[in-house]
């Protein structure tokens, strides 16, 4: 495939017919309009289409927002896209008309970017589109955007032991969003990010067109593995590579608290987290625990103080994530950088009034870390705070 052409308004040219719409009607009933006239016979995309008076909106809205933190969406219109035709022309429609689009995977966006906007928008949900075409033969994947990364490891796991794919922890993110913004996980040491392991894509560009690596050229192919893609197009699917791994892994833990020792645990790990064998991943959680407040300093003092359900993960670079240069890929700061550190914070509706002053400690983690040690450990990168609810 090269380039499929996108769907044209029967008997009227596109932009004009679109832009009489604006005139006096609202610009939702322009919107669903517009939809109206650029769907395919065949594939008709009223079925796709939820507004406020079709009983489902509310539960096809709610049903994904996996973030309890975020102010309730207000989109004008949902597109529940079942074809690809339906993604075209929601991108047609959109922008003929100048209504924004959130697109929407699995719905892990930590700030909900996926499913609010501060000005009237439309949704364009993924979830229909999830098929996912494993060929163990050439060790590659076809997989639909919407789909889970735990649907695509079992659908590899289903056709073969000796396969994988490097991707995150949590299985409910959306293949989506996850690739997109570069997908890191166990395998990231031996064989870097999901990105990374990207062959091929369909995507809706913003005329409307399906394009595929080659139609799209290698510099939108490179853009969107890391850098996001709800600014450059529609990621409508994803051809994977798939990569060796054990039949059997080996897996352990090794707790200890303050009093044990950790602190020199930590210190030791930092020397050598990014040097190991690439066959190893070892990465540090923190976690406060009860009664094991005195002799913490620094980061131990305000994680303990937080006394939440906080956490701190440091995951260890080096091995191919030192191997790519970044100038080869939109994913920045791999060579040179020992780990890096995420901050989390479980949620629930349940505390949710307690989120606010818990978040604004949280923020200081990173202030506290300069002098834990030595300052250099900083320029590992502290990327992000994440405030979310889990995987589920
Ligand atoms: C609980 C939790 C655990 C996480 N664990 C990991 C982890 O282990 N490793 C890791 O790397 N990351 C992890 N993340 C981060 C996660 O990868 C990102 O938040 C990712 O963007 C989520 O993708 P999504 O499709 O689920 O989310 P969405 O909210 O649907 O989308 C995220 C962003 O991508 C855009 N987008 C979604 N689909 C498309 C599409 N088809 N085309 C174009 N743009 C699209 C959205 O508009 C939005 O801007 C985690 C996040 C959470 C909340």
């Amino acid at each position: 495939m090269s380039q499929r052409r996108p769907p044209s308004v029967k008997g009227k040219k596109r932009d004009k017919s679109d832009a009489a719409l604006t005139n006096s009607t609202p610009v939702k009933d322009n919107f669903l309009q517009c939809l109206s006239n650029h769907s395919q016979s065949a594939n008709p995309i009223n079925e796709a289409v939820y507004t406020s008076s079709n009983s489902s909106f509310s539960s096809v809205l709610q049903s994904y927002i996996r973030n309890h933190r975020i102010a309730t969406p207000n989109p004008l219109v949902i597109i529940a896209a079942k074809d690809d035709s339906h993604v075209q022309v929601t991108v047609i429609c959109s922008k003929s008309l100048g209504l924004q689009i959130r697109i929407r995977s699995g719905s892990h966006d930590y700030d909900g970017l996926s499913y609010v906007f501060n000005v009237p928008f439309a949704i364009l949900d993924m979830f229909n589109l999830r098929s996912i075409h494993i060929n163990v033969a050439d060790e590659s994947a076809w997989v639909q955007a919407g789909a889970s990364i735990g649907e695509v490891y079992y659908r590899i796991a289903e056709k073969s032991k000796v396969h994988g794919f490097p991707a995150g922890v949590c299985s409910t993110l959306g293949v989506g969003g996850h690739i997109t913004g570069g997908g890191y996980g166990n395998m990231m040491r031996k064989y870097g990010l999901s990105s990374d392991n990207v062959v091929d894509a369909q995507v809706v560009d913003v005329k409307g067109r399906i394009l595929d690596r080659k139609s799209m050229g290698e510099d939108l192919f490179c853009a969107f593995r890391g850098g996001g893609a709800a600014s450059f197009c529609v990621i409508l699917s994803w051809k994977i590579k798939l990569v060796a791994v054990p039949a059997t892994v080996t897996v352990f833990e090794v707790e200890r608290t303050v009093e044990q020792g950790a602190m020199d645990v930590v210190w030791k790990w930092q020397q050598v987290a990014d040097k190991l064998d690439e066959d190893l991943f070892v990465r540090l959680l923190f976690k406060p625990v009860n009664g094991n407040k005195e002799g913490l300093e620094s980061i131990w003092k305000v994680l303990t103080d937080i006394n939440e359900d906080v956490g701190m993960t440091w995951n260890p670079y080096g091995g191919k994530m030192s191997k790519i240069p970044e100038t080869e890929r939109a994913f920045p700061r791999r060579a040179g950088n020992i780990f890096k550190i995420q901050l989390s914070l479980l949620t629930s509706p349940r505390t949710q009034e307690r989120h606010f002053s818990t978040i604004v400690l949280l923020a200081l983690v990173p202030i506290q870390m300069v002098p834990i040690k030595k300052e250099e450990y900083m320029e590992s990168s502290i990327s992000r705070i994440i405030l979310t609810d889990w995987c589920v």
